[in-house]
């Protein structure tokens, strides 16, 4: 069987083409399959929306979280509600088509345990594109994880790497894409158009979209905090030997660029330096904070989400 898991968050708009479109493409594989909404906390009808237009079905899964916990822990709690021996995580938005699926499906029969869609020409403005290569591109020169450029949430996963991302990764940040990278197995990527959100507005804005792509950066890499050790070696290295040289040239006491040091004392210099240093400084003490406030989330051990209700197509509530 195959689990279809879909974040939802005020999407009524869409959620009518999005539906269609999905049970339609489902006539194209043969494989049974469960569509799983993750509903994130939507303040408009998105539930209601789902439950008249899937009436019945007792393949269409709700799950209700208790308010808005975002994307990525959306994700984690449909992949925690599926069932299926597959799953395919996709946007509600229709930018990821659900025709696709069948390409991934194949995939998957072929023996691969992750299939995940790589964009070319994603359709946003330049600066948002602009944003996202080199974002990708970023994260992947700091991480120690090969994390592949440009693939999105958009992927299948074989149930053996479901149950390693819910059951052997306990951490509450969750970047989906980097976990599933971590998790390992045969995987390969599949280049699909990526299209232009059906109707309504992106749920990220710039805020979250920077959350996010500080979770990968800081969640896949250490490399920020040994930016700390590699610029206080750059910075140490010469000022020792140019400390050494104004103490040789102190005693020796001669001309050089018709300055000797009994001229005038360096105020400026001086002064650069300690606004160059306090800078550092604060910039280093920053990144530590950034892992520091981590870890304290992280220690707390709070849940990712919490899920209020599940309810199935056919109005059975399960839990
Ligand atoms: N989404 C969610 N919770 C949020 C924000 C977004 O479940 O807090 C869902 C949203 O409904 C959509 C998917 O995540 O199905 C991707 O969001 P969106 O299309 O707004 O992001 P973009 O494609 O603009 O990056
Ligand atoms: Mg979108």
């Amino acid at each position: 069987m195959l689990s279809i898991v879909i974040p939802v968050f005020n999407e009524a708009e869409v959620l009518p083409m999005f539906i269609a479109r999905l049970l339609e493409a489902s006539l194209e594989w043969t494989e049974p399959f469960e569509a799983i909404f993750v509903d994130d906390g939507s303040t408009d009808n998105s539930i209601t929306t789902i439950s008249n237009l899937t009436q019945g079905r007792e393949n269409i899964t709700v799950v209700k979280l208790s308010r808005n916990f975002g994307h990525q822990a959306a994700i984690s709690a449909g992949i925690q509600q599926a069932k299926g021996d597959a799953l395919v995580i996709m946007d509600a938005d229709l930018q990821d088509p659900p025709e696709a699926i069948s390409q991934l499906i194949h995939k998957w029969r072929e023996g691969f345990d992750v299939v995940y869609a790589i964009r070319k020409n994603r359709k946003e403005s330049w600066p948002k594109k602009l944003a996202y290569k080199s974002f990708y591109r970023t994260l992947r020169w700091v991480s120690d994880l090969d994390i592949p450029l440009d693939s999105g949430d958009f992927c299948l996963i074989d149930r053996k790497v479901a149950d390693v991302i819910i059951h052997q990764i306990p951490e509450n940040i969750r970047f989906i894409r980097g976990l599933r990278t971590f998790a390992g197995f045969r995987q390969s990527g599949l280049i699909i158009e990526r299209e232009k959100r059906a109707a309504g507005n992106s749920k990220y804005n710039f805020r979250a979209l920077t959350r996010l792509a500080l979770d990968g950066i800081f969640g896949f890499s250490l490399m920020p905090l040994r930016i700390a050790s590699y610029m206080g070696l750059i910075i140490a290295i010469p000022s020792f030997l140019i400390g050494i040289f104004f103490i040789i040239h102190r005693i020796f006491n001669f001309k050089l660029f018709g300055y000797s040091p009994t001229d005038t004392p360096g105020l400026a210099s001086l002064a650069t330096g300690i606004f160059f240093l306090g800078g550092i400084t604060l910039i280093i003490l920053g990144i530590i904070g950034e892992y520091l406030g981590r870890i304290y989330l992280e220690v707390k051990r709070r849940p990712g989400f919490i899920v209020e209700e599940v309810r199935k197509g056919d109005d059975r509530l399960i839990t």
